[in-house]
């Protein structure tokens, strides 16, 4: 079967080279050389600001897009810290500016991630924002593959990778 029709869409799964950067240029996040992401389209499995973006592209189409915070990682809740006592923390933990911390809500049980926003000898202080909230994004994309997915992808609504198991 001859693919070399396929555009980026729902149901379909992307391999996407990307570059990520900051306002001031600052590169924070790229893929590997000849590793692309990989994800299936339509099932909000990337930011949704640059999934839209996305639609219609051909294999070794190129594209900036650019994404404001409202449709990247949200905006930056101030008020989303919380001050601790450093002694919470176990003393082996070294712990610095931008030490991510696992944090485990004790109703739900899920696992998330808060950051070391201040410290000092007492007491720490978690941001619990995703590092990039309030920040706008500026993707350099290239597709590099398309292919259909499987049924169990779609079914899943996510990529199998080979080794992947649930
Ligand atoms: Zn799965």
């Amino acid at each position: 079967m001859v693919e070399e029709n396929l555009r980026v869409g729902n149901n379909i799964v992307v391999s996407l080279d990307y570059v990520l950067t900051l306002d001031d240029e600052k590169e924070i996040d790229r893929s590997e050389e000849n590793e692309p992401l990989e994800y299936l389209h339509g099932f909000n499995n990337i930011i949704p600001g640059l999934e839209k973006e996305l639609v219609g592209l051909e294999i070794g189409d190129e594209k900036q897009v650019i994404v404001q915070p409202e449709q990247g990682y949200g905006e930056r809740d101030p008020n989303s810290v919380a001050d601790y006592e450093r002694s919470v923390f176990p003393s082996s933990r070294e712990l610095e500016i931008g030490t991510p911390i696992m944090m485990r809500d004790k109703e739900s049980g899920e696992s998330f991630q808060a950051y070391v926003a201040e410290l000092d000898d007492e007491s720490v202080r978690l941001d619990f924002n995703h590092p990039l909230a309030g920040e706008t994004l500026y993707f350099k994309v290239r597709i590099a593959g398309l292919r259909e997915p499987t049924g169990d992808e779609i079914a899943h609504g996510h990529v199998h990778q080979p080794g992947h198991n649930h």
